[in-house]
């Protein structure tokens, strides 16, 4: 099944292309994106599937995806090694206390969908979490 994705900047129907294709993004293999030609905002794959990782992308919002990651993904691994829960787990903890300081739904609060201010929040947040004690507090 092949959902269709729309550009979040222009509302251009975006178009499933692979490496070789007009408009494709990239000169390495990123695997299928959904790509806006128009505006080269792009999103790849899951593997071997042609389902969209998130919204898509330009090369702002990309930045910041990797930014917003970096800040959040080890308070919850710093969880697998204080609690010894699975990776799974923890988390889900970690974006259900990140849904509640941002305070949007929990289904919304994915880093794959977020925009560049949410990303930027997600940095601020981490940040101040970091500086206190390093992971935050979950109710699980
Ligand atoms: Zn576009």
């Amino acid at each position: 099944m092949k959902k269709q994705k729309t550009c979040r900047y222009c509302q251009q129907p975006a178009q499933l292309l692979r490496k070789g294709d007009q408009g494709y993004p990239y000169w390495r293999d990123y695997g299928p994106t959904w790509t806006c030609v128009p505006c080269g905002a792009w999103v790849g794959c899951h593997e071997g599937t042609t389902n969209a990782l998130g919204g898509l992308a330009n090369a702002e919002l990309r930045d910041w995806k990797i930014k917003a990651h970096a800040a959040f993904d080890p308070l919850w691994q710093a969880k697998i090694r204080r609690d010894g829960c699975t990776k799974s787990k923890a988390r889900r903890a970690g974006y259900k206390w990140l849904s509640e300081k941002l305070g949007i739904d929990l289904k919304k609060t994915h880093i794959g969908y977020m925009s560049v201010e949410e990303c930027k929040q997600v940095v601020e947040i981490c940040a101040s979490v970091g500086q206190r004690d390093k992971t935050p507090e979950t109710n699980t």
